[in-house]
């Protein structure tokens, strides 16, 4: 059976050590990092997400500063209520809760927030930097996997990985990230070839698709280090439950070590959050990062 990479685990240890950098920023630069969360709307699924990091960036002893604005709202006020945020110094990091209603051009806003002061890694400037220098701040899904991995199987060097989604906020950055730790990288999408095959070539395969339990134990390489992105809600034996892109039960018989859903990519993916916000408040503070 595969060994479990405990997300809810690696995260806790990620706060406490976010916990400890916290209170020596406060201690030694008079530092409090603040991230401001921006939710546009009455999405169920997103309010819960919102609720989540605030608790957690006041429980690391950061300031969180929460807006909600109508689902009505227009484009101009909320590209107003982003150069506020912009220009407030006591606001390190700035989130836009995704997705934003239809009428909203989610690509400006994106790019509106400072890009230092963006902690999802989506503005241009730090998709560019990502790809070239790897200055710039890391959308967290792709990074909390990242750790994950790394405290798993140590150095990546020469691996084969497979990403099964090519998506801007998963698929394409966690590519970028296993390239630069020295893998062979490939993306898989829906016009792919032969999936199950590819997969079976996979030393690490990322599912990023949304479709519920899609990869099977038998797509998988024997000891094979599986990370699954997924999160489907799906009605089983009459009650509602959170799946995976991955068939756990099948996949956990084959594979090395694997992330459970939930429990595993999920949580990691808010404590990397709070991670870009100390990474942030940091640089614009001109601290040393390695500090
Ligand atoms: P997108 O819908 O943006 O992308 C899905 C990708 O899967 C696309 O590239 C698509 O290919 C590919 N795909 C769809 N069907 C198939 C198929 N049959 N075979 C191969 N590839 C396929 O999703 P996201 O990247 O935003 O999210 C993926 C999953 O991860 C979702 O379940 C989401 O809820 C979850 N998620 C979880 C997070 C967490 O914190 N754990 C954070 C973000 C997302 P194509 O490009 O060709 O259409």
């Amino acid at each position: 059976m595969a060994t479990v990479i405990n997300g809810k685990e690696h995260a806790q240890q990620l706060r406490d050590n976010l916990a400890i950098e916290v209170s020596k920023l406060k201690s030694d630069h008079a530092l409090v990092p603040g991230l401001a969360v921006v939710l546009v709307g009455e999405d169920p699924a997103s309010q819960i997400y919102v609720r989540n990091k605030a608790k957690q960036t006041v429980e690391v002893g950061m300031k969180s500063f929460e807006h909600r604005l109508d689902t009505d709202t227009d484009e101009v006020t909320l590209l107003d209520l982003i150069a506020s945020l912009n220009a407030d110094d006591a606001v390190h990091g700035i989130l836009v809760q995704l997705p934003l209603p239809p009428h909203i051009d989610e690509f400006k806003v994106i790019n509106a927030v400072s890009h230092d002061k963006d902690v999802d890694g989506f503005h241009l400037m730090n998709v560019g930097r990502l790809n070239t220098d790897g200055g710039g701040v890391v959308p967290c899904t792709p990074l909390g996997s990242l750790m994950m991995l790394k405290s798993q199987l140590g150095d990546l060097t020469g691996l084969n990985a497979v990403i099964v989604g090519r998506s801007n906020i998963v698929g394409k950055p966690m590519a970028a990230l296993l390239l630069k730790a020295n893998c062979t990288v490939t993306i898989a999408h829906s016009r792919t070839k032969n999936l199950e095959e590819l997969c079976r070539t996979a030393d690490i395969l990322v599912a990023a698709v949304g479709r519920p339990r899609m990869i099977q134990g038998d797509w998988i390489k024997p000891g094979a280090t599986v990370i699954d992105v997924g999160i489907n809600r799906i009605e089983e034996n009459g009650a509602t439950k959170l799946v995976g892109d991955v068939d756990y039960l099948s996949a956990s018989e084959v594979a090395g070590a694997i992330t459970p859903v939930p429990g595993g990519v999920g949580p990691m993916t808010i404590a990397c959050l709070l991670h870009n916000t100390v990474q942030q408040a940091k640089r614009i503070a001109g601290i040393d990062l390695s500090d």
